[in-house]
């Protein structure tokens, strides 16, 4: 199947150029410069591949051409709470694909006391027969021994090439000192990269036990116990471990003005650290955990902060500053009724995560692009290049480019369309945007070169995704 984009711009984290692009089969095979522009490869080869034809021409006049969006923090189905996240690898990755998400990095879990291949073998199996786009792993670690250790080479091995430790749920996913010191050690030996939640549970839990002892225990609690400089003394805490190890630290789903003025200072002293934050700690917060158990559909941790605070506006200045170089959804979603429900009169019950991998790319076009906060060429950065450079997918992901999978999106910048749950994707029951109207939307979305999504019609075929084996994390060695 050969396809052929006209009339388009070409928009990578490099910059624009008009182009046009050809694809045939699951490749980019050639980008052909426009109006006497030199699209790098318009020479004489890439004009006889035109002249082959295509089986199928797209009018891209006015649309943008950008690389399919990479989210690297999505958890289809994760048990959580006594229950499990509702969209499958199915719904959730044909729910990313609508949004022009065409790769997501889900998150293997090891349970406690199991053996680190055991979970990545199960979540593979979750997803294999069934995501409609490529996917990859990372892998939480619950137990740090002598054992999983060593398990982590092989796991690297098997194109698995990140470890999320995580310094809050105690008794669950809680890594001491310790721990997470010999994790960054193992890493800097195998190449990989440690991902942390950096909250500290073991101070959340006095506040929680607190506020539940004197009767607090709505949804908005479960974000007043988590204090700010809970994250931030834990995003401290964790990078430093890491200076010490002298490895390199990803920072997930920073949400406090205390976090990233951890993570700046490290930077700033030269330390090899990275972040994400979320579109819900960029457009939410506290207020929406208010309204009595209606709150409950905003409970996730980190928890959304205080508008008062700062640290929406910190975050944003992080974005633009490359000391936060992503943005990942935590897709997390749990129905109101029956899931969310399980917490009503305790806010501990409240299972942890909200939806939201559909709405990623058109949300921070619109408050990033349109927002005039960044270019659309550093919006493409954060939604698909840096994710693929950092986590060892680049240049077969993230740029559009001759030779990378041919993962593309026709982007409309200009179409607006009102966030919804009786229109979206997600399986889940209520939408944290509700009503809030975007500007932007994906037109076309091609997955390795198969039409997954056109004019609001789904193409694709569960089981057409593939799991992607991720190279060592070089790139966050060099910068
Ligand atoms: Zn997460």
């Amino acid at each position: 199947m050969r396809i052929l984009i006209k009339n388009g711009t070409v928009i990578n984290a490099g910059g624009r150029q008009q182009a046009d692009v050809l694809i045939d089969g699951d490749k980019i095979v050639a980008l052909v410069g426009r109006a006497g522009e030199d699209a790098g490869v318009s020479d004489k080869a890439a004009a006889a591949l035109l002249a082959l034809g295509a089986d199928e021409t797209i009018d891209a006049t006015g649309k943008w051409v950008i690389p399919g969006a990479i989210d690297e923090h999505t958890h289809m189905e994760l048990p959580f709470g006594g229950t499990f996240a509702k969209d499958t690898f199915e719904t959730g990755s044909r729910a990313a694909a609508f949004g022009g998400t065409t790769t997501i990095i889900d998150f293997a879990v090891q349970s406690k006391g199991k053996g680190l291949q055991e979970g990545l073998d199960i979540w593979m199996a979750k997803a294999e027969g069934h995501a409609v786009i490529d996917y990859a792993f990372h892998m939480i670690m619950s137990d740090v021994n002598g054992e999983t250790l060593k398990e982590m080479d092989r796991i690297v091995d098997q194109g698995v090439s990140s470890f999320k430790l995580f310094t809050a749920y105690p008794g669950v996913f809680y890594s001491d000192d310790g721990a997470i010191l010999r994790a960054l050690q193992r890493s800097e030996k195998n190449g990989a990269l440690i991902l942390m939640h950096a909250e500290n549970g073991i101070a959340i839990d006095v506040v929680v036990e607190e506020n539940v002892l004197a009767g607090n225990t709505d949804p908005i609690y479960h974000g007043i116990s988590r204090y700010p400089v809970f994250e931030g003394e834990a995003t401290n805490r964790v990078i430093r471990l890491a200076e010490a190890a002298g490895a390199p630290i990803f920072i997930v789903h920073m949400s406090a003005r205390d976090a990233v003025e951890a993570i700046q200072a490290a930077r700033d002293r030269g330390t090899k650290a990275f972040g994400e934050t979320c579109p819900q700690y960029l457009f939410l917060s506290l207020d929406d955990l208010g309204n009595g158990f209606e709150g409950a559909k905003f409970v996730c941790s980190p928890p959304l902060r205080a508008e008062s605070g700062g640290h929406q506006e910190a975050l944003w200045t992080a974005l633009v500053k490359n000391d936060l170089q992503g943005v990942g959804t935590d897709h997390c979603p749990f129905d109101f009724e029956g899931q969310k429900e399980l917490g009503r009169g305790d806010f501990r019950k409240v299972p942890n995560g909200l939806p939201g991998v559909e709405d990623r790319v058109d949300l921070m076009h619109d408050g990033g692009v349109v927002g005039g906060r960044i270019t659309p060429a550093r919006w493409v950065e954060i939604i698909s290049a840096n994710p693929a450079k950092i986590f060892g997918l680049y240049p077969r992901k993230g740029v559009v480019a001759v030779g990378a999978d041919a993962d593309v999106v026709v982007y409309d910048p200009n179409r607006k369309h009102t966030i919804s749950a009786k229109t979206h994707h997600m399986d889940v029951d209520y939408s944290c945007y509700e009503g809030r109207e975007v500007q932007g939307g994906s037109d076309v979305v091609i997955s390795r070169g198969r039409i997954v999504v056109k004019d609001g019609e789904f193409l694709g075929k569960p089981g057409d995704g593939q799991f992607l084996k991720r190279e060592t994390a070089h790139w966050v060695r060099k910068n």
